[in-house]
């Protein structure tokens, strides 16, 4: 699951993040957001978490102006405590590009982070400018293959080759791997065989509010405790 923030506003309707997040990070607003959408997926999360069997995990998104504020980790460790959300059922997402502009995003808040034992994704991977070195300096749990990789997979052997290619170099650095915007059942096969660990799109789900997740969740088979 990853948590996608829309704004319900009272005259413009729905707004999709692309309209106000920039305006946010301009202003500041973007920590006390960025803070209330965590604490959100975190009481959400810890909802969803089922009575048996493995934990249900959440992905929040984070943005750089978050990371630079300070007292990020301090942040996060006081929603986990408050929400009594086990930090492995917590990954937080950044964009390679933000990793890649910021090089001042220290390794350190990072490690800290995962020591925490939340996992950090590195999102929309791919699209950046492929300078991998930040892969080395930066410990992280899983790349984000970007859904225009996964969208050209029915494009033939060289698309493949590409993704194969990221799960291979991901898994050479002891990196997981999530596929993004998975809709169609042959993209979920070519991933299964290239062996990525996770994925996520319309295939599995659409975005949905939090009531329908539960009815979902709780309908889904793999939920129901192993028999004995
Ligand atoms: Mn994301």
């Amino acid at each position: 699951m990853e948590a996608l923030l829309r704004w319900r506003h009272p005259r413009l309707g729905l707004m999709p993040p692309g309209q106000f997040i920039g305006i946010a990070e301009e202003n500041g607003l973007i920590v006390p957001i960025g803070n209330w959408v965590l604490r959100q997926a975190c009481e959400q999360a810890r909802e969803w978490q089922p009575p048996h069997g493995d934990p249900c995990k959440v992905a929040v998104n984070v943005s750089a102006i978050q990371f630079a504020s300070g007292d990020f980790v301090e942040a996060v460790s006081a929603i986990l405590a408050e929400t009594g959300l086990p930090p492995a059922c917590l990954e937080l997402e950044i964009t390679e590009s933000v990793l890649m502009q910021n090089p001042e995003i220290p390794g350190r808040q990072i490690s800290d982070l995962r020591s925490l034992g939340v996992s950090i994704a590195v999102d929309d991977f791919g699209t950046g400018y492929s300078a991998l070195g930040y892969l080395q300096r930066l410990p992280v749990d899983y790349l984000k293959i970007d859904q225009s990789f996964v969208k050209e997979i029915s494009g033939g052997a060289n698309s493949i080759r590409l993704v194969q290619a990221i799960v291979t170099m991901a898994h050479s650095l002891g990196v997981k791997v999530t596929a993004e915007g998975v809709e169609t059942e042959e993209q979920m096969g070519v991933l299964r065989r290239l062996g990525c660990d996770q994925v996520q799109g319309f295939l599995l789900g659409q975005p949905m509010p939090l009531a329908q997740a539960i009815r979902e969740l709780n309908a889904r088979p793999e939920r129901l405790p192993l028999a004995s």
